[in-house]
């Protein structure tokens, strides 16, 4: 059984009184959440993936609430002459367990194509950190009838070679469904998230693919996550916009747990 995985992509947003007082909240939440039961804790957990800038400050907002911490990206090397960039290495030292990597918005402002995203994938296993890869087609992609072969072939040119099935989430997010309000209507994002675990099975095997979490992402706000995140397949949400709003956050964890 896979247990539901909300996590929040807060992006390029927040200076340190802002990714404080949010993680705050969140943590709040869970403690009075624990303590009362009312309302009572989602069946799922909860990540939040913060700019590097903030990483620290909510790692210690976050203690003690089980509220799981990642990074936005990590480089494919463990250090070196790479300005501005950060390794899965040192976002495992600020307490991050989990990484983001190849959403589209590096796809496409950083030009990051799918062997990158594979080996930043590779880099953060080796950190003992779970990538969360993104895939996800454009809308172009999606009207000539091409969505399930650009995501298939993502998946299989973004994923290492080994990796522990739990230890490994994708993120399916329709590149037009991201900050735009529109999202993919359920049976469209569970038509997808079967062809990526039928994919999966293909490489890895049945029970690899089984155990590996798919989200959704893509405009998901606490009015759609019910809807969106029902099919059997689709194990949670990469939540952008949303997440910068704790109770929002909240509400789309209570839509699936
Ligand atoms: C995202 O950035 O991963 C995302 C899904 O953003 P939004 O929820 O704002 O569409």
């Amino acid at each position: 059984m896979r247990r539901p995985l909300i996590a929040g992509n807060w992006k390029m947003n927040g200076r340190l009184a802002d990714g404080r007082l949010l993680a705050e909240e969140i943590a709040q939440r869970v403690h009075r959440a624990t303590e009362t039961g009312v309302p009572p804790l989602p069946a799922c957990d909860l990540l939040v993936c913060p700019p590097f800038t903030l990483l620290e400050a909510v790692h210690r907002a976050l203690a003690g609430s089980g509220v799981l911490l990642g990074g936005q990206d990590c480089h494919p090397e463990a250090c070196g002459a790479h300005t501005g960039d950060v390794s899965a290495a040192m976002l495992a030292d600020l307490g991050c367990s989990y990484v983001i990597v190849g959403h589209s918005e590096r796809r496409q402002n950083h030009g990051e194509d799918d062997a990158l995203v594979r080996a930043k994938a590779a880099a953060a296993i080796a950190e003992d950190l779970v990538p969360i890869v993104c895939v996800g087609e454009t809308e172009a992609e999606r009207d000539e009838g091409r969505a399930l072969a650009v995501v298939t072939g993502q998946v299989a040119g973004s994923l290492p070679e080994l990796f522990e099935p739990p230890r490994l989430v994708l993120a399916y997010e329709p590149v037009w469904a991201i900050g735009t309000g529109k999202t993919a209507t359920p049976e469209d994002a569970a038509e997808v998230h079967r062809a990526i675990r039928g994919a999966l099975a293909e490489r890895y095997g049945a029970e690899a693919a089984g155990a590996v979490r798919i989200l959704y992402g893509g405009s998901v706000k606490p009015e759609n996550a019910a809807a969106l995140l029902g099919d059997a397949d689709v194990d949670g949400a990469l939540v952008g916009g949303a997440s910068l709003k704790a109770d929002d956050f909240w509400r789309i964890a209570e839509a699936v747990g």
